[in-house]
């Protein structure tokens, strides 16, 4: 057996690459990493073109290893190319973030260390770093010391682990789910309404709040409608509001919504995904009063703090309610029994193990400073109001002035002829722009978040969608 384990050891211990191999393993990467980096003023947002990534389907899973200089270029053809270039700051929309580059080195070094970031007693300075930054992010956003949250791998899981909590907070049980209401607008994030279903309460009653005109949630209606739910009998359960709907960026009136909550004992929470970080510029910080009265609040570092795709946040101010909702003691686990130094994320979330995702945060935090994140996110906000102003000058439409960084426009006329616009912008690739249909018009939206965005590209967008006018010979 001794000779076969020993066979086997020696095959096994490829796993285990040298120095040498692991140095021009990396060399590779990073020379890679530097030409897409550099390359990328240059490159397009969109590639609309036939290659969908195809080339991959010529590299099977191996039986046997494939050299990296044969896979770099194929993740660069069949990858990094094909359509959508997240990482490009002519990215506007849908909602950009680009990827601040130390994020991708704090991957890096949580992944060599493959830190157990999931209970305390296993990993103490893993958690107590991403428990450090759920409270940073707790305590601009205005909640007391003693909030917590989570660092889930996006903003829809998030949000689940916010509506699974307040669902376990008020002891809704499943007879209960039908007569539970919650209200929202027809603004809100999908996610919710996916949460929602996966949480059980897919029968409840939903209230769609109606909108003014600058789409925020009609509070005097809110407050009428759960009077009238009240007295037919149902439980109003929970509201909805939204500090920068992916939409037009509207921010629901929070600080009513709050009022409203705490008279009805109601659960507030608050989808501040896209929007939350603009809490950090001073003159922005107004428009989220309220937020801090709320119960639950998501907010995705992967938008706002410019983070690689994978980090989104819920910060919750009932943390033994969290707890409850989502604590589990098994046998196997009985060394690490819930520690009193720090709650451990494994209690607070449907996760065990997971990514040690505190670490591309932390370190993009340390290396920069938030004041570079803040006078970013500020530059956003004004780049998006120079558009609003710029655009209407070569005769568009707009929608209602911009609260943070997102906005609606379109050329005078029917629908078919701004889709045709929108197309032929996408298919000149240079910057990106996507639509979105309230009541039933087409409007083209412009999303600036990417850190890489400044006037530059501005001026390119405003450029390329007064010369799609002419060449489409949409004016008149
Ligand atoms: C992006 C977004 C979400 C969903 O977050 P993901 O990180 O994409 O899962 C929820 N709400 C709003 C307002 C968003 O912009």
């Amino acid at each position: 057996m001794k000779d076969k384990i020993l066979a086997l050891e020696a095959k096994a211990m490829q796993l285990e690459p040298g120095q040498e191999k692991r140095t021009n393993w990396n060399e590779q990467v990073l020379d890679y990493a530097n030409r897409f980096l550099e390359g990328l003023p240059e490159a397009p947002a969109f590639l609309d073109e036939d290659n969908k990534g195809e080339a991959l389907l010529d590299f099977p899973i191996p039986e046997n290893p494939v050299a990296i200089d044969k896979l770099i270029p194929l993740v660069e053809e069949a990858v990094d190319k094909p359509a959508l270039n997240p990482a490009s700051g002519k990215h506007l929309g849908y909602i950009p973030g680009g990827g601040v580059y130390p994020g991708a080195l704090g991957d890096y070094m949580a992944s060599v260390a493959n830190n157990y970031a999931g209970i305390f007693y296993a990993g103490p300075g893993a958690v107590r770093m991403e428990n450090m930054l759920i409270r940073w992010m707790a305590g601009f956003l205005g909640y007391p010391e003693t909030a917590l949250g989570n660092l889930a791998s996006g903003g829809s899981i998030a949000t689940l682990v916010a509506i699974t909590t307040a669902r376990d907070a008020v002891h809704l049980k499943a007879a209960m789910v039908e007569n539970a209401v919650i209200y929202l607008t027809a603004q809100v994030h999908h996610c919710i309404h996916k949460a929602f279903r996966i949480a059980g309460m897919k029968e409840s009653v939903f209230r769609a709040v109606p909108l003014n005109e600058r789409f925020q949630m009609d509070t005097q209606y809110l407050r009428k409608q759960i009077q009238l739910d009240r007295e037919a009998g149902l439980k109003p359960f929970m509201v909805i509001g939204t500090a920068g709907t992916t939409d037009t960026g509207a921010i629901d009136p929070l600080d009513e919504i709050a009022d409203i909550a705490a008279e009805n004992h109601i659960w507030f929470h608050v989808d501040a995904a896209y929007g939350g970080f603009f809490a950090l510029v001073d003159n922005l910080k107004p428009k989220f009063k309220g937020i801090e009265r709320s119960d639950s609040i998501v907010i995705d570092p992967h938008k706002g703090l410019f983070l690689p795709y994978g980090l989104g946040a819920v910060i919750i101010r009932d943390v033994p309610a969290q707890f409850r909702a989502h604590y589990y003691q098994a046998n196997y686990m009985q060394d690490a029994l819930p520690d009193s130094h720090e709650y451990s994320p494994a209690d607070l979330s449907p996760e065990l193990t997971k990514h040690f995702r505190g670490m591309r945060m932390w370190l993009p935090l340390q290396l920069f400073g938030v004041a570079a994140f803040r006078a970013s996110l500020e530059e956003k906000a004004l780049l998006c109001h120079y558009f609003y102003e710029e655009i209407q000058k070569k005769g568009f439409e707009v929608g209602p002035p911009p609260e943070l960084s997102v906005m609606v426009f379109r050329f005078p006329g029917n629908d078919e002829s701004n889709q045709q616009l929108l197309k032929y912008i996408q298919h000149d690739g240079r910057i990106f722009a996507s639509s979105t249909t309230i009541n039933g018009v087409f409007w083209i939206r412009l999303a600036v978040m990417s850190f890489r965005t400044h006037l530059k590209e501005i001026e390119l967008a405003l450029k390329l969608f007064g010369d799609a006018v002419e060449q489409l010979g949409m004016r008149k």
